[in-house]
């Protein structure tokens, strides 16, 4: 039980202005009640109780996009500025060393930035089976996770289609179709829990038209289906992938998938740029989500997706950070404000504002995850949320708007605690699980190790 006393500014719907001195009260993997005061005896013993006075509250965010093994490969030299497919095929050869202890590190490394940024749930899009690997990938995933507390609903990616069939990764990177659905059949079987306030959920994710054979892209929809579990890819990234499918297709992207039956409310893409008025209104219409990738879009100067004219169609958005060799940082909170930013850039400053981005981040990420009673505050709901210090010098002189202050001001990003589940996995701004000092030490020898390999 987690009783938060006297919080500076509370963002729900059932705290009436910001809920100046309200609390909130926490018991098992839910919110019981958000009330202006909320006695001790009234939580029962052994309660946690939290000061809330410094802080903005906030419902987590979820995160739904990211590749964690790419947090080995952060900002090298030689693919700083390259544009998408140069930069995997420079990847590639680095990536097909990834092995287990890369896949271990880099997910925690990964879900302790998310975490620390207020991001409470995330996806993982890990497409990558580097021939010879050994083990149980998504094992190793779901521990890490579990290690620091994360709500997980990472995807079981591929690749199957490889550059001597006119694909783009290398041999040593993609995986036969057989193997890759029997895999993915069994990892739903094995860690795929569909109850409520479920920790750990499965997607399924071939990795982009470009990596995957037309077959595959059909066996996984179906199998998905057949589970009842989300379908994820890349798609509209780059202009280059519109050139990709018309070659070898005749159709632009979103045809593409709409003949392989990759759409509908149980699908969501990540970045969604390149995409025409109708096809916009097709993707509403089929409640096909998108998730903004902001970051990455700027790093790798893919483009500025048209969120702004998604919204109005009733597309159903999310944000992204994307991964880690093209954003480089797993910064959530960082991610909001770049994508509050980057919309001004096309659309005007009157185009979006704050509370929209944070309805993207927390609801918003929530639906297109298939996570219910996420993404909010209120009773009933998952005890899922982030408190942001703003007691703190870089915030002076911005809160006359608590919330809108994470986005516009401050430069930490960082939560003094951070809850998932009705668990506090950050406590005054440190990770519960891991220590980060020794995360630190691990991930940068991972990250050597995967540059010799591939100098060598
Ligand atoms: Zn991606």
């Amino acid at each position: 039980m987690i009783l938060i006393k006297n919080c500076f500014y509370i963002h729900s719907p059932e705290a009436k202005e910001g809920g100046r001195g309200w609390d909130i009260l926490i018991r098992g993997p839910q919110i019981q009640k958000i009330a202006p005061e909320i006695t001790a005896d009234e939580a029962g013993e052994g309660v946690h109780v939290i000061d809330g006075s410094r802080h903005v509250v906030v419902p987590g965010f979820v995160n739904t996009h990211h590749h964690f093994y790419q947090t080995l490969t952060r900002n090298v030299p030689a693919a700083q500025d390259a544009k998408l497919f140069d930069w995997l095929v420079y990847h590639y050869e680095v990536w097909k060393y990834v092995n287990e202890e890369s896949v271990r590190v880099s997910t925690l490394l990964a879900t302790g930035e998310l975490l620390k940024t207020g991001c409470t749930a995330t996806t993982d899009h890990h497409y990558l089976y580097p021939q010879g690997f050994e083990g149980d990938l998504m094992a190793l995933q779901f521990e890490s996770a579990r290690q620091l507390g994360i709500r997980f609903s990472p995807s079981r990616g591929s690749m199957s289609l490889s550059k001597k069939d006119g694909g783009l990764p290398p041999d040593s990177v993609v995986q036969r179709e057989e193997a890759i659905l029997k895999d993915c059949e069994r990892v739903i079987g094995q860690f795929h829990d569909a109850g409520d306030f479920s920790m750990s959920k499965v997607t399924l994710a071939p990795c982009s038209p470009f990596s995957v054979t037309p077959d595959l892209m059909k066996e996984t929809v179906k199998l998905a289906r057949a589970n009842g579990v989300k379908l994820h890819t890349h798609l509209a990234e780059t202009i280059d992938e519109e050139e990709y499918t018309l070659k070898h297709f005749n159709k632009r992207p979103l045809a593409v998938m709409d003949d392989w039956g990759f759409v509908g409310p149980d699908v969501y893409y990540a970045h969604g740029i390149h995409f025409t008025d109708e096809e916009v209104a097709h993707l509403a219409k089929t409640q096909t989500g998108v998730s903004h990738c902001p970051s990455s879009n700027m790093r790798l100067g893919s483009g500025i997706a048209r969120v702004i004219e998604m919204r109005k169609a009733g597309v159903p958005l999310s944000i992204g950070v994307d991964g880690s060799a093209s954003n480089d940082t797993s910064d959530y909170l960082g991610e909001m404000r770049n994508a509050l930013l980057l919309q001004r850039v096309h659309y005007g400053s009157d185009a979006i504002g704050a509370r929209e981005i944070f309805e993207m981040a927390a609801g918003g990420g929530a639906h297109i995850l298939g996570m219910d009673r996420v993404g909010q505050l209120a009773a009933g709901w998952a005890a899922d949320l982030a408190m942001f210090d703003v007691f703190r010098f870089d915030y002076a002189g911005a809160l006359a708007d608590p919330l809108a202050a994470l986005l516009f001001a401050g430069h930490k990003h960082e939560t003094d605690y951070t809850i998932v589940n009705g668990k506090v996995v950050v406590e005054k701004g440190e990770l519960v699980g891991y220590d980060e000092q020794k995360l630190f030490r691990e991930g940068h020898a991972a990250a050597e190790r995967l540059l010799k390999l591939s100098s060598e």
